[in-house]
């Protein structure tokens, strides 16, 4: 059985890979994926995302601040930002979005960082990452004010309801299913994943974070992104090749990956 798969979002920047980087890749080439969107949460891990892209055919990057740092960032972060993304295999301004679980930064930080980074990314013509944490309906206010028909994105790891997938979908974005949707307390999510129309769904580890069954507890890593597909598939009840097809188009669509 032969799958292509592609991670919308990745941390390979993390810590937790130094040691055996290649041999994660080598697996992720293995389970049939062609590309992983090795994701930056801050200044330095997005140069760091660039220059490993430049080493390794399956890695692209997408360079943003996570809202944790919103209040930690230069005065010209955005300038930094900007230069970074013109580098070579960067395909999407990300990750970046609000974060109230965990408020590291101050709600008007992140809200302004948050605007900042869709304006980048309207200006450069490039999609958007969102992190949407226990902030739906700031980041849907925040979004409806600046998506006006040309900001395209993906709401990543996405955690809300049907209805919240609904107002998604209605502004243009793609919805990523991440390793939860493997878990048993999924009802919601799983509901999503059945929703979404197949032409708008994405599929990411957000790896070293969040992995999905059956390997719940270990770090995680892009290969275990078929069992997020497989998942998928179950739901809707369609084989796992059908689904990782049109899935790995949505991405390839959305980042411009050929
Ligand atoms: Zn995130
Ligand atoms: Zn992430």
């Amino acid at each position: 059985m032969t799958v292509s798969l592609i991670d919308s979002h990745a941390h390979l920047i993390d810590g937790r890979f130094k040691h055996d980087l290649h041999q994660v890749l080598d697996r992720a080439k293995e389970a049939g994926l062609k590309a992983i969107i090795n994701v930056g949460y801050d200044l330095s891990t997005s140069k760091k995302a660039v220059t490993m892209s430049l080493s390794h055919d399956i890695l692209y990057t997408a360079v943003g601040a996570h809202p944790h740092d919103a209040a930690n960032l230069p005065a010209d972060y955005l300038e930094t930002l900007q230069q970074l993304a013109k580098k070579p295999k960067v395909l999407a301004i990300g990750e970046t979005g609000l974060d109230y679980y965990r408020n590291l930064s101050p709600k008007a930080a992140q809200q302004k960082v948050f605007r900042e980074h869709l304006q980048l990314a309207t200006l450069l013509s490039l999609p958007v990452i969102i992190h949407d944490r226990d902030a739906h309906e700031d980041v849907m206010k925040i979004l409806g004010e600046q998506a006006k028909g040309t900001l395209r994105g993906v709401m990543h790891c996405f955690s809300g309801d049907v209805d919240l997938a609904r107002r998604c979908l209605d502004l243009g974005f793609y919805i990523s299913i991440a390793g939860p949707v493997t878990f048993k307390q999924q009802g919601m999510l799983a509901e999503v994943a059945r929703f979404v129309p197949l032409d708008r769904l994405l599929v990411e580890t957000d790896c070293p974070y969040l992995t999905p069954q059956p390997f719940r507890g270990k770090r995680n890593e892009p290969s275990y992104v078929y069992y997020v597909v497989e998942q998928v598939a179950t739901l809707r009840g369609i084989d796992v090749e059908s689904v990782a097809s049109v899935i790995t188009g949505n991405a390839e669509v959305l980042f411009g990956i050929d």
